[in-house]
């Protein structure tokens, strides 16, 4: 068997006072013709980034509906995790040397956990390049199959899409965040689907911002100067690099500033290390940079408390999947200044809820505007939860994955 990860238990009333009873009710009549449906989700890890935050708020709800919805994970292995990083850059662009060894390694995973998955499920969803060939090796049963892809596929380094197309076309369907980025040759019907933040969660639960404050003043910041805060994995494409430059940029005028970096570690990702050596070299120079991981005390509570009591929160990004952290930033009516790339622009209308920038001259002059005005913080922040509000909380999530369903088990 696979290894499963334990869900917590949640229910959908709860989310009434966020989304309304209307919408509550109209998932409830969609999940009625699904009720007892086995639904299994795989993926590379349960700790770290949005896909993990994603599976932790969904599932328990479709199991509030009344599915029977699973979670599994793919066996750990880090010389396959070193393939499975690199097959990741590479499909969003980066050119990665696929060796036979590499696919050798790849595959080899691919079919030892396909043959560890022995129940029966009615839809099977599997999560990014990690366990994109496990459909080609479990020939059995009657499931359909759903690649769930949340990255920027639009221009993947053509060897390592030649390598993984086969096998993701062997799926009855595939799910993008957006049609953009649905790879130009992919012979398989496609579904979009955003993702979405849970309002339910200690990252996300409404919390006093006294008590945020508290928190954050015991990291070592002084409350009685601005802050910037980045929260992303210690990533190329969140351009860690790029934000102490934008901080040393912002400075200039804003001699008080402090950065927070909050980088968590995930398990599946072991560029991490590497970039966060580089990050905290640069960063010693500076005194009012502190930076922080999961494994130094900032876990989803401390996430929240640092995205409400931040004065400005940017998302350097510089390619993207979604970037769920502009919606939990824009949810906390927090100011947020984020790449202009992959889901970002939909969660940010520039100029009304947040800015769109690019590069550290437009970075670092949106910020400068923002520390200035405390009015347009207030504006941005607003907005910024209303538009959360409406398009990305769970429930919409939810609901689209259960049309999802219902349109596969339907024939
Ligand atoms: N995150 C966290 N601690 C960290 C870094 C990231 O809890 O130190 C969370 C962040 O709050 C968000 C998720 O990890 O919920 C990252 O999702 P996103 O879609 O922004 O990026 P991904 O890592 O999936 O590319």
């Amino acid at each position: 068997m696979l290894e499963s990860v334990n869900l917590k238990r949640k229910t959908l009333e709860d989310y009434i006072p966020f989304v309304g009873e209307e919408e509550v009710e109209r998932i409830r009549r969609l999940s009625r013709s699904l009720k007892g449906l086995r639904v299994l989700h795989v993926n590379a890890t349960a700790y770290g980034g949005g896909v993990v935050e994603l599976l932790n708020s969904t599932l328990p709800l479709l199991n509030d509906l009344g599915l029977a919805a699973h979670w599994a994970l793919l066996c750990r292995e880090e010389s396959f995790f070193a393939v499975t990083k690199g097959l990741h850059n590479a499909l969003q662009g980066k050119r990665f040397e696929l060796d036979a060894r590499a696919r050798d390694t790849y595959l080899r995973r691919n079919a030892e956990c396909a043959k560890m998955l022995d129940a029966e499920y009615d839809v099977i969803v599997v999560h990014d390049p990690q366990p994109a060939a496990l459909r080609h090796f479990h020939a059995k049963g009657g499931a359909r199959w759903v690649w769930r892809c949340h990255i920027d596929t639009s221009e993947p380094d053509k060897a390592a899409w030649d390598f993984l197309r086969p096998f993701v076309e062997e799926h009855d369907a595939a799910v993008f965040t957006l049609e953009t980025f649905v790879p130009p040759d992919l012979r398989l019907p496609r579904v979009m689907i955003a993702p979405a933040i849970d309002p339910l969660t200690s990252k996300n639960l409404d919390l006093p911002i006294a008590a945020c404050r508290t928190i954050v003043k015991e990291f070592g910041l002084d409350l009685g100067r601005p802050i910037l805060l980045q929260v992303s994995r210690f990533d190329p494409w969140k351009d860690p690099l790029g934000v102490l430059e934008v901080y040393g940029r912002v400075k200039e005028s804003i001699r008080g500033l402090q950065l927070a970096f909050i980088g968590g570690m995930a398990d599946d990702d072991p560029e991490g290390w590497r970039i966060y050596e580089q990050v905290k070299e640069k960063a010693q120079a500076h005194r009012d940079i502190f930076l922080y991981t999961n494994l130094t005390g900032v876990h989803a509570f401390e996430v929240n408390c640092f995205q409400r009591a931040a004065d400005v929160v940017i998302q350097k990004s510089i390619r993207e999947g979604f970037g769920l952290v502009v919606s939990e930033g824009l949810w906390k009516r927090a100011a947020v200044v984020a790449g202009n790339v992959g889901g970002i622009p939909l969660q940010i209308q520039d100029g009304e809820s947040g800015f769109l920038a690019a590069g550290t001259e437009e970075f670092s002059e949106r910020i400068v505007r923002l520390l200035g005005d405390e009015a347009l913080r207030g504006r941005f922040g607003e907005k910024g939860r209303e538009a959360v509000r409406e398009r990305f909380l769970i429930t919409r999530l939810v609901r689209e994955e259960l049309e999802l369903y219902a349109r596969l088990t339907s024939g």
